[in-house]
């Protein structure tokens, strides 16, 4: 029986998704675009998760645009109000955004990107964020939850300020799905949700787009999600993934995490957890443990049936180390022993100890063999 404590990364399908999935393939596999019955039945099937979802994201049905999941919900967020913005010429964004929000900002021809610094805890500092706006910027985001170390920003804030200043706001809500509620990012005028990290499928997300924000079409074709999002929608994607968001978040999380975290301190007195300061998701965990690479522990681990990750992204073959713990001022190999535990729904009491008994074993055996090279 392996451990899956990586849900940050993706979360196993959950039961009621499933259902809602073999359900809707047999029942709306038809184009929701068509006139004829079995459109017809599409279409309602897609209509009842919009609303779904739409109270989940608590916005109206009108508002929520369908996409193939938040990688593409932000390239559509980002290039459309560029595409708009006329002479401002500036993204302002948080320094530990998702590569999803950083690559495509800085991938704009002319565009000025102002990254803006988090605190040791990883958290971006709200009176800078605001500092940064002016009436030269064409769009900010600030992410809900970072997915690395789970710690909560200052989004809300964000959103409110970029309201009153008429600058189109994107909040990535992604780690904050499922596990907190959306509604405290209501001012935002877009927000990007994925399924799969809620326990719905891969290969759908979604984008709010309020009423009354102009976005030009990242997807052109047919006028499909009115006119916002061309292609064919998967009505029972759409199911499936409102059947997830519906499912009640896990209550048991934080005191699983808490308690996971002080047995690892007890077992291991000089690990530093990131983030511990800052208000954080229920279900992440990011710790370094002196001596030991990350990348290290992640495969021990895996080779003993349990899955965690590091925060490091393999680019071009090479694991590049996590920026968002150099942004909290550590050194690339702090970065590089950065483990990131994520717990989900089906986690259990037993599965976090046996996590502490092997990670004890890894730890005690990476560091011996560190200290023998000297
Ligand atoms: N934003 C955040 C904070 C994420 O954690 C992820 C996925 O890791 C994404 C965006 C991209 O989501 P998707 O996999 O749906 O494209």
């Amino acid at each position: 029986m392996r451990v899956y404590l990586d849900h940050n990364a993706t979360s196993p399908l959950a039961p009621a998704a499933r259902r809602a999935l073999d359900e809707a393939w047999s029942s709306a596999w038809g184009n929701p675009s068509s006139l004829h019955a079995e459109g017809r039945l599409a279409r309602a099937a897609l209509d009842q998760a919009r609303t779904a979802l739409a109270s989940f994201a608590s916005c109206s049905p009108t508002e929520v645009v369908f996409t193939s999941g938040a990688t593409e919900s932000i390239n559509a967020a980002i290039r459309g109000a560029w595409a708009r913005a006329g002479l401002r010429r500036r993204i302002v964004v948080g320094a530990i955004e998702h590569s999803a929000v950083l690559e495509t900002a800085r991938a704009l021809a002319g565009c000025t990107v102002t990254e803006v610094p988090c605190d040791t805890n990883g958290v971006v500092d709200p009176a800078r964020f605001l500092d940064a706006l002016g009436d030269d910027v064409a769009v900010a985001a600030l992410q809900a939850a970072n997915s690395e170390t789970g710690a909560l920003q200052p989004a809300a804030a964000a959103a409110s300020a970029c309201r009153a200043q008429g600058i189109p706001f994107l909040c990535d809500a992604v780690q904050a799905a499922g596990r907190l509620p959306l509604e405290a990012y209501r001012e935002a005028s877009m927000l990007a949700v994925s399924s799969h990290k809620l326990g719905g499928p891969a290969g759908i997300g979604l984008l709010v787009v309020r009423e009354g924000t102009e976005l030009s079409p990242a997807i052109t074709g047919g006028p499909q999600e009115r006119r916002r999002r061309a292609g064919t929608e998967s009505p029972a994607l759409a199911a499936a993934f409102a059947a997830a968001a519906l499912e009640p978040p896990p209550s048991n999380l934080a005191s699983l995490r808490d308690g996971f975290e002080s047995a690892l301190r007890a077992i291991v007195p000089d690990v530093r957890i990131h983030a511990e300061g800052a208000p954080r998701l229920p279900n992440t965990s990011n710790f370094a443990i002196p001596g030991a690479d990350g990348e290290l522990v992640v495969i021990a681990l895996d080779l003993e049936g349990i899955s965690v990750s590091t925060g490091s992204a393999c680019a071009s073959g090479a694991v590049e180390p996590s920026h968002v713990i150099r942004a909290m001022g550590y050194d690339e190999s702090e970065a590089r022993r950065a483990v990131r535990v994520s717990l989900g729904a089906a986690t259990t009491d037993a599965d976090v100890e046996r996590l502490l008994e092997v990670l004890a074993r890894v730890a005690a055996r990476l560091r011996a063999s560190r200290a023998a090279r000297g």
